[in-house]
């Protein structure tokens, strides 16, 4: 059968315990830095070591070179491959590392063991992530009319921790403990080990993920669910038409209509398409027709649609309206998806702030002067209370919101943001928008919003095994209670952090359990449950612990827990309280696992070596330390776009990746360097990508042929920095992201290489950030402080 192949290998011997001393004053010495602070000097003289963070790129190829065998996660506790590795996974009772990863793979057993080391313990979880074409996709279950097999009392779903008991009668629930009854049709016998026969014929007994088939119970109000429908909103006033915006998104739609999401099992995409334009004069007329609860409008539109989208912009060819509003456009929408009783998504696309006489009216609150102060906090926060009750009226209905913004000044993101952020929805900013040199990044981003895999009306619930529960979430969504996650809509980037915590002992014997059910209606209209299980070691030793820990994640979990935290504190507090775990976390494992003659050195943990120079790049990202010409809106987006993300993500947007283009030889990319000035050739050319910007870095003295390569030019002087399309290599490779990326062509000495700089994180910078180097030296003496 299909699962036959699953065995239980041995477990792998425990990885060396290696401690890396970082010798960076040595390398500063070199360097003929002498003017740092005296402490630095107690350690001379050093024999010479490579540059501090040469270990940043090493660590990434170590791990790319070892990963040559497919990543099995049959066995617990086994951290995965970096996601800067490419591997394959072999499902083998727990979820892939594509939909799980942990903080920590061995649990410390105590609180008290937890708190005295400060590892956040945590999963960032992406429960819908799509997998490489050579990766099974998760099976459908079908227990039939009865529903999913679960445990009596907690509620998990039946998965391979259940224990068949009694000969097969009843089983006992790995998270509660509590034995319930096996139903009759679910009855198997066991083997002689006590596992039941058809064990690998069930994915739910042999996998770690799998979706079961919901009955009517799970469904709202009992009734089995409409397809979801799309709804197109589209701004109409001076400002979208002239900037070709209407003209742009009216031309695609019309082809749109044949890139809808489709479930696996759907011949043709179920979902209905609706749309209407949203001035003004025109919204109102509709709002109070859809209000009078017609599911006419909707079919209406769907007939004459393209015709529709052919007289759009000509319609509004000469509006004079600047005005917009906002959150009538979002009721409109919501009402119109009551009105077809089904759940779905609204496209907005929106270029101004809604200063118009309506519900949602906001005020243009910009005011750089409360960056640094106690009030900076406010900036973050939405400026009415109007969006959030909306954002919970979209989230009863399974209303998703998505929003382009198209905007040449303030428009408030952190206010406007605030209904996509709850409802699962997506926010992509087109800044200055021009037709002509943006077209191809929104309608790249649009197609791939439109195609991309994705559920509605879901809930998310995390299980654990008795001692630990989730205590807390990040991400796009909407809590009424402490254990649900509400998400409007789920799609396949999208990413919920969960923090967990002790209640109780955990063992070293029996691990720690997570069950991850997300139950959501499926762009067919199918209800469907998505289960991820995952279980990790515990341990009782802090060196156990810090054997196993995943630096990537916990970057994640960090700078999402400080991106919240601006909501409420001074950025500058959040700052310190980041230095203050992390010096903590490498303290106690200095005092506990370290050995004692390396006295005064600055010992990390092999996992953690790169916990430093990652928390320097959260520490002066934008939103926590912005660089003077970064707007206000910039750092509200920048805070939102991160809930969202998972560790492949959130890696490449504080620590941006450097690539050569000198040596492009074959099918594999070129190995990345620092981020550091001083690794810049002046006879080089560099691409430079951070997850939202593609920077093109081309050196004065680039050799003739490069530039031929790139720009079709041997001549420096002859560069169009003004380059829409990317340089097309040979093996054509893409950095995919989950938004399309503007490339940015930057020539060594001219005036947007500041813009380029401020994204050479290892460098100091000119809002006030460290370099990496002297950022280590001040970890090295807050541990030293912790430590005496
Ligand atoms: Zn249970």
């Amino acid at each position: 059968s299909a699962w036959a192949s699953h065995t239980d290998p041995p477990p792998p011997p425990p990885p060396p315990l290696a401690s890396l001393t970082w010798w960076c004053i040595a390398w500063k010495r070199m360097k003929g830095f002498f003017t740092f602070s005296p402490f630095l000097f107690l350690l001379l003289p050093l024999p010479p070591l490579p540059p501090a963070s040469a270990v940043q790129i090493q660590v990434i190829e170590d791990d790319r070179v070892k990963t040559t065998e497919p990543f099995t996660t049959g066995v617990r506790g086994q951290a995965p491959p970096l996601v800067t590795s490419n591997f394959h996974v072999k499902d083998q009772g727990n979820a892939s590392p594509r939909f799980v990863r942990c903080t920590a793979y061995n649990m410390p057993c105590t609180a008290d063991m937890a708190k005295q080391s400060q590892v956040p313990l945590a999963a960032v979880i992406k429960p819908l992530a799509t997998l490489p074409p050579d990766e099974t996709p998760p099976y459908l279950v079908d227990h039939g009319e009865a529903g999913p097999i679960r445990c009596n009392r907690c509620k998990a779903y039946m998965c391979p921790y259940m224990q068949f008991i009694e000969g097969g009668r009843r089983f006992q629930c790995g998270f509660c403990s509590c034995v319930s009854d096996v139903p009759p049709h679910y009855f198997q016998h066991l083997d002689h080990t006590g596992k039941r026969v058809d064990c690998y014929d069930r994915p739910e007994l042999s996998l770690g993920s799998y979706e079961f088939l919901a009955t009517v119970d799970y469904c709202k109000n009992n009734k089995l669910p409409q397809p979801p429908a799309f709804i197109f909103l589209i701004d109409v006033s001076y400002n979208a038409v002239k900037s070709g915006m209407v003209n742009i998104v009216c031309q695609e739609l019309k082809t749109l209509l044949d890139h809808l999401p489709r479930s696996r099992d759907a011949i043709s995409s179920a979902l209905t398409v609706g749309q209407w334009s949203t001035l003004r004069l025109l919204l109102y007329i509709v709002f109070t027709t859809i209000a009078n609860g017609s599911r006419r409008l909707i079919y209406f539109v769907h007939v004459s649609f393209c015709s529709l989208l052919d007289q759009i912009p000509e319609m509004f060819a000469d509006t004079r309206e600047t005005e917009t509003v906002f959150g009538p456009v979002i009721q409109a929408g919501l009402e119109a998806l009551k009105a077809a009783d089904c759940a779905g998504k609204l496209f907005v696309f929106h270029t101004s702030l809604p200063i118009a006489e309506a519900p949602g009216k906001l005020k243009n609150r910009e005011d750089k002067k409360l960056i640094g102060t106690d009030k900076e906090k406010s900036l973050f926060q939405p400026q009415v209370g109007f969006y959030s009750t909306l954002a919970k009226d979209c989230v009863a209905q399974g209303c998703c919101v998505d929003l382009f913004l198209f905007p040449n000044q303030y428009v408030d993101v952190a206010t406007l943001g605030v209904v996509p952020v709850s409802t699962g929805g997506s926010v992509y900013k087109y800044t200055y928008f021009q037709a002509q040199s943006d077209r191809e990044r929104f309608l790249n981003d649009l197609r791939r919003n439109v195609e991309k895999p994705m559920g509605f009306d879901a809930v998310l619930r995390v299980r654990t095994s008795t001692g630990i529960r989730a205590t807390d979430f990040f991400g796009s969504f909407f809590m009424s209670n402490t254990t649900d996650v509400e998400l409007a809509g789920l799609d396949c980037d999208k990413t919920v952090t969960v923090e967990f915590r002790h209640d109780d002992k955990l063992s070293e014997e029996t691990g720690a359990l997570m069950q991850c059910a997300v139950l959501y209606t499926s762009c067919s209209g199918q209800r469907r449950l998505r289960v991820h299980n995952m279980a990790v070691n515990c341990c009782s030793q802090l060196a156990d612990l810090y054997r196993n820990c995943e630096t990537d994640t916990i970057i994640n979990f960090f700078s999402k827990y400080a991106f919240r935290s601006v909501l409420t504190s001074p950025t500058k507090t959040v700052r310190e309280g980041l230095v203050n775990q992390c010096a903590a976390i490498l303290a106690c494992y200095r005092k506990n696992c370290a050995s004692p003659s390396s006295a005064g050195q600055l010992i990390l943990p092999e996992c953690m070596k790169l916990l430093p120079v990652y928390l320097n790049c959260v520490l002066k990202s934008d939103v926590l330390l912005p660089a003077a010409d970064v707007s206000l809106d910039d750092r509200a987006y920048l805070r939102q776009l991160l809930s969202g993300m998972d560790v492949s993500e959130s890696h490449v947007f504080f620590y941006p990746r450097l690539l050569p283009l000198m040596k492009l030889e074959g099918d594999s990319l070129p190995l990345a360097v620092r981020d550091s000035e001083e690794r810049l050739s002046k006879g080089g050319a560099y691409l430079l990508e951070t997850g939202l910007h593609l920077f093109l870095w081309v050196g004065a003295n680039a050799q003739q042929e490069l530039l031929l390569n790139i720009f079709g030019t041997p001549s420096f002087g002859q560069i169009d920095p003004n380059l829409v399309r990317g340089p097309q290599t040979q093996n054509g490779f893409s950095v995919g992201a989950v938004m399309a990326m503007r490339l940015i062509v930057v020539k060594q000495e001219d005036k947007a290489e500041l813009i380029f700089r401020h994204f050479l994180v290892e460098d100091k910078n000119a809002s006030g950030g460290a370099s990496y180097v002297d950022f280590l030296c001040h970890m090295h003496k807050e541990i030293r402080q912790l430590l005496s």
